[in-house]
């Protein structure tokens, strides 16, 4: 069938009751996108930015002096590479700090438990080590369920079980509530502080921290709020059921240190016949401060800096801009992206398509969408172009694109997504052990290649991914 239909021609193939046009690329950029692929797969670029990172600025949480050399390092990298613009936009935004932490079992024996401070976290009164006993919850659903004030001089513990692992992770966001909000409750029922099972699926003894969710009022934690190992949790679960008495030793210095200044990397390369359209991409520059941040999201920012990099070395600059934008404070809640939706509110409407990668370094495996359906013939079409690498088309209505691209989503930007195989994300995300070695260089070419197809093709192709303002309207 594709062999008789002429290239860039679309045709109508029936499939059951519907009606689908088929749209064949026109040969020149069928072409250069498989040209881009195979210079994707013989080169080192994205290996050499993460490592540049990792190595060279290391871990940079948001609104630290760390996240403020990372972004030197950024803009810095966008200018050695020769994007057309390289922009830092700053914006302001409230600083939490981990400070230091000790949390140790000490009946009914003493035992050293390895604990990280949640984002948000309070600290310990004074400064002060509160030594309580604990009161155990299966669910976070149970420590819901407690009245005020019961908890009081006790310490909370959430239990719940690792997250299952999966290529979507998809167990994530349910395990996620004890981080989330089980402190409202904690602090409602009136312990002293709160101590939960980490959201991870693996079983090394490395905690898992991650930022907590301010209450409706907008007020964070004045506990400490403390995420252990999973076999740290299986430890205190199995005493538990042999009915010990379990006390716990918790000191925190963590807490809220101000406004500081954050802010995001824009890079950009300009189109050559409508620069004004914008093709977005990018990944987060900030990372949690516990690794170097390599797969989350180190990853992400090297490998849609250097798929847009490929792209740049081309003869000529696609028609449409794109524009790869490393978003600062993403793991302290979307602080980038919301700036950066809020600071380009007026040329939102000329942003055709955004999608970000963050979910580490794994093999890409599917092509979701969600753009105007008549330009799911194109979209099929880029997604027939990562069929050799190995890269399925899923859902063509499929909401998502990325953390910081929801302000710009729910803005009606277009979105599409290249699923990573994440069944070891969780195994590493916000851990210690987020560091370089867990990236598979084979992997990250694999990642580059099918990004920098994609990216041209959209940026490239005479095509709206935009509903028409008619079709919105109807
Ligand atoms: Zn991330």
């Amino acid at each position: 069938m594709k062999a008789i239909l002429a290239a860039g021609s679309i045709a109508l193939i029936t499939a059951g009751a519907f009606a689908q046009e088929r749209y064949e690329l026109p040969a020149e950029q069928a072409e250069t996108a498989r040209m881009l692929i195979d210079q994707a797969l013989e080169s080192d670029l994205a290996w050499d930015i993460v490592e540049s990172l990792t190595t060279e600025v290391g871990p940079r949480l948001g609104g630290s002096e760390a996240e403020a050399r990372a972004r030197q390092w950024g803009a810095d990298l966008g200018e050695e590479l020769g994007f057309d613009r390289v922009v830092i936009e700053e914006f302001s935004m409230p600083y939490w700090e981990r400070g230091d932490m000790e949390i140790t079992m000490n009946a009914p024996y003493t035992q050293a438990l390895y604990g990280t401070a949640l984002g948000g976290s309070g600290r310990s009164p004074r400064l002060r080590p509160i030594s309580s006993d604990i009161v155990y919850f299966r669910t976070v659903d149970d420590l819901m369920a407690a009245e005020d004030g019961s908890l009081e001089g006790r310490i909370a513990f959430v239990d719940g079980e690792p997250i299952v692992r999966s290529i979507t992770g998809a167990g994530y966001g349910p395990a996620n509530i004890r981080r989330r909000v089980g402190w409202q409750h904690a602090e409602r029922a009136g312990a002293d502080a709160l101590v939960v099972r980490s959201v991870g699926s693996d079983i090394r003894r490395f905690p898992h921290t991650g930022m907590m969710s301010s209450d409706s009022a907008g007020d964070w934690a004045d506990i400490p709020v403390i995420a252990v190992s999973n076999p740290d949790a299986d430890h205190i679960r199995r005493l538990h059921e042999l009915g010990e008495d379990i006390n716990f030793t918790i000191r925190s210095t963590a807490g809220w240190r101000g406004e500081v200044t954050s802010g995001n990397v824009v890079l950009d390369i300009v189109g050559r016949e409508n620069p004004e359209e914008i093709v977005l991409i990018g990944g987060h520059l900030d990372s949690w401060d516990l690794g170097t941040g390599a797969v989350d999201d180190g990853a992400g920012v090297a490998i849609t800096v250097a798929a847009a990099e490929l792209i740049r070395r081309l003869p000529q600059r696609p028609r449409r801009t794109i524009r790869v934008v490393m978003f600062g404070a993403e793991e302290v809640g979307l602080l980038g992206a919301r700036a950066y939706a809020a600071q380009h509110a007026a040329e939102v409407p000329n942003h055709v398509l955004a999608t970000e990668s963050d979910f580490g370094a794994g093999r890409i495996w599917q092509f979701v969408s969600n753009v105007n359906e008549d330009a799911n013939p194109v979209i099929d079409a880029i997604g027939r172009e990562l069929a050799p690498l190995g890269v399925l088309r899923g859902g063509s209505n499929v909401p998502g694109g990325g953390p910081d691209i929801i302000p710009l989503a729910f803005a009606g930007v277009p979105t599409v997504r290249l699923n990573q195989d994440g069944t070891d994300y969780f195994d590493l995300h916000h851990t210690p052990d987020d560091t370089l070695d867990k990236i598979d260089p084979e992997q990250l070419r694999q990642n580059v290649a099918a990004w920098a197809a994609m990216v041209y093709l959209a940026a490239e192709l005479d095509v709206e991914f935009r509903p028409t303002p008619d079709a919105a309207s109807e």
